[in-house]
């Protein structure tokens, strides 16, 4: 398999750009390989600038869950940008994407648009602490919230992957009031009610953790951190970016039945658009500037391209909703030829399209156990599939990502590749 030119233009990438990429599990280190340099992706393909054609497991991380490049997306986003590409000013297409979430997932009766996930998490968390007049964050070790300052602490995703969980340019004083439980482990929880109860504005929480690999929600750890922030009078925030329109089209609210406060968007929502999104109960909403005094803004917020994509995104998803149970099917696929390959010496979780195979014996349920993880192992095998034309995220500690474009051909390659791995 070639590789030149990607080898080239990461040489001269790292020239100008901080480690040759702009998001850093990108640069391929902890798998001490050369990163693709990206061509084009169409459906469940991706190609890179050496003319290799690639299985996408990585799906933009998320976003490309109809595939790359879907003819409906393309067309909205092609009409879009005949009509301007920024005009500062409310459209019609923020309000026909903020019904479309509402149709999905009637708790969220207010949404504000943003640009990514991690401002989406960065005015939650701000919005929760005007709302409560509290100041404490409750979050999870290993899960991801983005890059704001509160929420680099012990973080999962990349900060795993590169060591840094806690970045250093966040002043001590920032990150004071974020508060680390162990997810899966409700005592955690509980212990630091017991110690500041009355402090503590929110809980965040991925409610399918996928940024430590992928750990599911025991039965019932949801619904206790329901209960025990209602009694505290503490908001209760579902990071949704990854598991929003991917574990269920309506979420982690439709899978599990728990209805948090507020809920964080991004990926899917915007199709592949840089967009995030916030939102929840109108009367914590209604505290938003310019209705309340919880400041938030943004230049290019309600974006109308990415709204465009984002419209013809959901508007797909919630027209054909059997593709939640072909997801499903096919995730169970991968699971089992990984259970098959691997045995007792890996773990595999999955919940519908999002899963990862976790070399460690035991069942994975925490951080500990995610981050008991052999990387090498992982390494020799994340190699393995890339030469054999699979692309899958270059970390442990990131989920695989099934998209409806793959077809039965393509998963059934995968399993193939997968059973017919020798470890050595
Ligand atoms: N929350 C979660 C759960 C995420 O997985 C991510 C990104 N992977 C973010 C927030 C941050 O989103 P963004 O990268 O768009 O800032």
């Amino acid at each position: 398999m070639h590789e030149e030119k990607s080898a080239g233009l990461f040489r001269a990438s790292a020239e100008y750009i901080p480690g040759g990429v702009n998001s850093p599990v990108r640069a391929y280190r902890s798998v001490n390989r050369i990163p693709r340099f990206i061509d084009k992706a169409r459906g469940s393909k991706i190609y890179d600038v050496d003319g290799n054609e690639y299985i996408d497991y990585v799906c933009s991380w998320g976003p490309a869950i109809m595939g790359h490049a879907h003819e409906s997306v393309l067309k909205a986003v092609h009409d879009a940008v005949e009509n301007g590409l920024s005009f500062g000013a409310p459209t019609e297409k923020e309000l026909k994407l903020a019904r479309l979430v509402n149709g999905i997932m009637p708790h969220i009766e207010s949404l504000r648009l943003v640009n990514s996930g991690t401002e989406a998490v960065m005015s939650a968390i701000r919005l929760a602490r005007g709302y409560t007049g509290k100041n404490r964050i409750i979050k999870f070790r290993g899960c991801y919230h983005g890059h704001s300052d509160a929420m680099l602490v012990k973080a999962g995703s990349g900060g795993i992957t590169t060591g840094v969980p806690d970045s250093i340019g966040v002043p001590a004083a920032v990150v004071a009031d974020t508060m680390i439980a162990e997810y899966n482990d409700i005592g955690s929880v509980e212990r630091l009610f017991e110690a500041a109860g009355n402090e503590i504005a929110a809980v965040i929480v991925e409610p399918v953790a996928a940024n430590m690999g992928v750990v599911p929600p025991a039965p019932g750890f949801l619904q206790a951190l329901r209960d025990i922030t209602s009694r505290n009078g503490t908001l209760l925030i579902f990071d949704e970016v990854i598991t929003g329109f991917r574990i269920a089209l309506g979420g982690a609210s439709e899978r599990y039945g728990v209805i948090p406060d507020l809920v964080t968007l991004g990926k899917i929502i915007g199709g592949g658009m840089p967009i995030g999104a916030y939102g929840g109960r109108r009367e914590i909403m209604e505290m938003v500037s310019p209705s309340g005094k919880v400041y938030q803004a943004g230049t290019l917020a309600g974006n109308p391209v990415a709204t465009a994509a984002g419209i013809a995104t959901l508007s797909w998803l919630r027209d054909n909703r059997d593709i939640y149970e072909e997801l499903e099917e096919n995730g169970a696929k991968i699971e089992e030829a990984l259970k098959k390959r691997f045995g007792d010496s890996a773990s595999v979780n999955r919940t519908g399209s999002l899963l990862s195979v976790f070399f460690t014996s035991g069942k994975v349920t925490d951080y500990d156990g995610a981050t008991s993880s052999d990387t090498e192992r992982f390494s020799r095998f994340f190699s393995y599939m890339l030469d054999n034309g699979v692309y899958l995220a270059p970390s442990q500690y990131e989920a695989w990502f099934i998209s409806a474009a793959h077809s039965g051909e393509d998963i059934d390659k995968t399993c193939r590749l997968i059973e017919d791995y020798q470890e050595n």
